[in-house]
């Protein structure tokens, strides 16, 4: 559904212009703010004990009325209705026999390749795509929903905002080039723990809380018939994931959730205990099939209605340009602005979408620049690959960080001008300058034709043949999807544990079409 596209480079957020998402966390950390202040005394649904609560309950309803408007048009809820009927019947199943079953409970996918999943209070219960595919059976499922189930059951405080460190100067960029949004709690894209840029999803729960939650989750898994060992599992495998030196993919569960390896055996004794109540414990369900089967399909990685990165190009289907970032720098796709940066640097290559459209390339980067506090040393009209572009030098001193200078192209491709430039100190701008150069000029127009083979990579299940290693089957499948460590953890093995002929798992095909 290609639709004019001014205000963000993710396609779907074009349903929200002005990006309401901004303010309504302005609004959200105010409310809760404010809920902090009108703390009262109530009965607490989990322990059934008298305590200082931080929110009555309409106040917790409208927070999480708030926040899920603004995490469905930011992120984007995943387009598989069977999908998202099978996990609410999952969830409203276990909410059902949770401690507060009469909330209006809510159970989305979002469209995100991060693994997390997260609760907002109210009853609103959020699992990222890319969760869904490190989680290896119904079992599991249950257990995060669960485990999130019982953050909202147990009325946990929200302990603190973090925000992505040590990327000061691209706060000050995000700042200085999305507007609408300041105050703002991480620049989408920038730092380590920002890569979706929403400060919901760094809402971080205390360890006692963390314990208090797998205990909750286990509890209601067995109560509505689910083995109670998937809470376990689950922790397992996100704990590998933690493990891996490839943290590509965060923020994810980690940055909300401490010490998964601790917990996993915190929790043991619970689920023993509760195994040891059961009635029938081998009438719980696992159904690793029936959960294969249903997230089988789903993307994995980049979404192409949001631009995807393949090697060291980024691509854009839906808005047809395709552009390559310094070798070795890190991309993050952000809702607003596509960032780059040079690993361990404050130096940063930033595209998003202009602004201001109505005036010719040259005054659009004036107004532009202006606005964001640049003063222009020189500017050229010129071309890129045959797109009219204007493209300038600037200055600015920034407090903290001195005289910062910024190479910018404005270029005009379709009905859209894009703004692409490099942004660093000066000292640090003579070191990329030649890279940020040929960057640049990288930028293209994707034709139909190329647009139309750029296929997201996918889930697909597979049967382990004899002499499969994890290996062999990563590089038969696409090694470039997902390295072999990576298949081993998505499929709860560890690292060093080979499947076995006729297991069933999962890998992940690449979208790619084969070279003829
Ligand atoms: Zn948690």
């Amino acid at each position: 559904m290609p639709r004019p596209q001014r205000i963000a480079l993710h396609h779907r957020a074009a349903t929200c212009p002005g990006c309401p998402g901004r303010s309504h966390r302005a609004r959200l950390l105010a409310a809760l703010l404010l809920a902090t202040v009108a703390a009262g005394c109530a009965t607490n649904p989990v322990t059934g004990s008298r305590e200082l609560v931080f929110m009555s309950e309409s106040q917790e309803a409208e927070l999480g009325r708030e926040a899920d408007a603004q995490i469905r048009s930011e992120m984007g809820v995943y387009e598989d209705a069977a999908l998202q009927e099978y996990v609410a019947a999952v969830g409203n199943r276990l909410a059902a026999v949770s401690h507060r079953p009469d909330l209006p409970w809510q159970f989305t996918v979002i469209d995100s390749p991060v693994v997390n999943a997260f609760a907002v209070p109210g009853g609103y219960i959020y699992l990222t795509r890319g969760l869904l595919a490190y989680l290896n059976d119904e079992a599991e499922l249950a257990g995060v929903i669960g485990h999130e189930i019982g953050h909202v059951t147990a009325r946990h405080s929200v302990q603190a905002y973090s925000r992505a460190a040590g990327a000061q100067m691209g706060l000050l960029l995000g700042q200085i080039f999305v507007p609408g949004m300041r105050p703002r709690y991480g620049a989408p894209g920038l730092g380590d723990a920002a890569g979706q840029g929403l400060g919901l999803l760094f809402l971080k729960f205390g360890r006692d809380d963390e314990r208090q939650a797998d205990r909750l989750g286990a509890e209601y898994a067995i109560a509505s018939g689910w083995d109670p060992h998937g809470v376990g599992d689950m922790l397992r495998t996100l704990g590998r994931i933690a493990d891996t030196t490839d943290r590509r993919g965060t923020p994810n569960w980690l940055a909300t959730h401490p010490e998964p390896a601790d917990r996993v055996a915190g929790v043991a004794g619970s689920v023993e205990t509760l195994l040891a109540e059961a009635a029938d414990p081998s009438a719980l369900r696992v159904n690793r099939a029936g959960y294969l089967g249903r997230i089988e399909g789903i993307v994995h990685g980049d979404n192409p209605e949001q631009g995807v990165v393949r090697g060291g190009e980024f691509l854009h289907p839906a808005l047809r340009f395709a552009l390559e970032f310094p070798p070795g720098w890190e991309v993050h796709n952000g809702a607003e602005m596509v960032v780059a940066r040079e690993p361990g640097q404050d130096r940063y290559m930033l595209l998003q979408l202009a602004q201001e459209t109505g005036y010719d390339l040259q005054r659009t980067a004036e107004r532009e620049m202006t606005a964001a506090g640049f003063v222009e040393v020189q500017g050229t009209p010129s071309e890129v690959n045959g797109l009219s572009a204007y493209i300038g030098t600037y200055t600015q001193d920034v407090r903290g960080v001195g005289p910062m200078i910024a190479r910018v192209a404005f270029i005009r491709s379709g009905s859209s001008v894009y703004l692409f430039g490099a942004f660093a100190d000066s000292d640090g701008y003579r070191l990329i300058e030649r890279d940020v150069q040929a960057s640049i000029h990288s930028f293209r127009q994707l034709s139909r034709d190329e647009a139309d083979r750029i296929r997201p990579n996918r889930v697909a299940v597979y049967r382990v043949g004899d002499g499969d290693t994890w290996q062999s089957i990563a590089q038969r499948v696409g090694a470039e999807t997902v390295p072999a460590a990576t298949l081993a953890i998505m499929n709860g093995f560890p690292a060093n544990e080979q499947p076995l002929p006729g297991d069933v798992i999962k890998v992940v095909q690449p979208g790619r079409e084969p070279a003829p």
